[in-house]
């Protein structure tokens, strides 16, 4: 059966998505998603099939999770609506499980839209490559490093805004923004997929602002296949 975002039932998800970041959001425009399909998927080797999951699939789904027998995660999908900003989306585009439509600045004009990280997020990188840890810097440094990202981005729309209007393509102008503006896109994705996405991105070796938006990903994975989370959870967050 399918569902839409708008009949997800007693979901605590508001349905205008969940916010991420400042100007991003991770929405569910539709899904085709729950427990039984699992179920089914593997209960078919055995011409069998349930209307309801009860305990023994439950067990089920904990044994293909536990097992790595990953097929059955497949049969589902969950249709996301995602805003972010560029320098996230190029992380999401390397996941080559799933279907991706983004928003074209060949075609449209591009959003005055950046983004500019909170305070506590403005942070260090020290370490080695595989074992870096952040840190919060001094206040002042966050501040102005804000500021310098505001700066920049000002400039940059600016002159982005005067060559569309000068008549240079907007697929040309748009060289001068920065991987901080907000791009769109909607990703199509089935539990497997998505699992495999949230195992590595909402992970603490994860950037931090892909890890908000993986944690989004997962509260719909969540609510709509409990068990099969549940499990993925028990399975200490590896994908089947
Ligand atoms: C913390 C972190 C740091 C990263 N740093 C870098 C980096 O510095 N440079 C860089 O280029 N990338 C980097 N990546 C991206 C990473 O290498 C993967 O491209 C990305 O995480 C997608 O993972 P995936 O291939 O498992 O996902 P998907 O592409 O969605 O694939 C899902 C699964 O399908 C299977 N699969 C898909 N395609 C193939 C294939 N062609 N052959 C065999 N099996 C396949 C695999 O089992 C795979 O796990 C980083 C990722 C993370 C999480």
């Amino acid at each position: 059966m399918a569902v839409t975002s708008e009949v997800i039932p007693d979901t605590v998800i508001p349905e205008i998505g969940i916010p991420v970041l400042d100007h991003g959001f991770v929405r569910l425009d539709a899904a085709m998603a729950d427990d039984l399909s699992v179920v089914n998927a593997a209960r078919v080797s055995f011409a069998r099939r349930r209307e309801e999951v009860d305990d023994a699939d439950a067990g089920l789904i904990r044994f293909l999770m536990r097992d790595r027998h990953g097929t059955p995660f497949e049969h589902n999908s969950f249709r996301f609506h995602i805003r972010c900003p560029i320098f996230v989306a190029r992380e999401w585009f390397r996941h080559r499980i799933g279907s991706f439509n983004e928003f074209s600045m060949r075609y449209a004009k591009a959003t005055d839209d950046f983004y500019i990280p909170d305070a506590d997020d403005v942070r260090s990188q020290v370490g080695k490559p595989g074992s870096y840890s952040f840190e919060p810097v001094a206040p002042e440094l966050a501040e102005r490093t804000r500021g310098e990202l505001q700066a920049v981005y000002d400039v940059a729309y600016a002159t982005y805004t005067r060559l569309v209007e000068e008549g240079v393509a907007r697929e040309l102008a748009r060289s001068v923004l920065p991987v901080g503006a907000y791009t769109e896109f909607y990703w199509t994705v089935n539990a497997r997929a998505l699992m495999n996405f949230v195992s590595l991105r909402a992970a603490d070796t994860a950037q931090r602002e892909i890890r908000r938006y993986a944690e989004a990903c997962e509260q719909f994975l969540a609510e709509l296949m409990p068990i099969t989370h549940a499990a993925f959870v028990a399975n200490d967050r590896t994908a089947p």
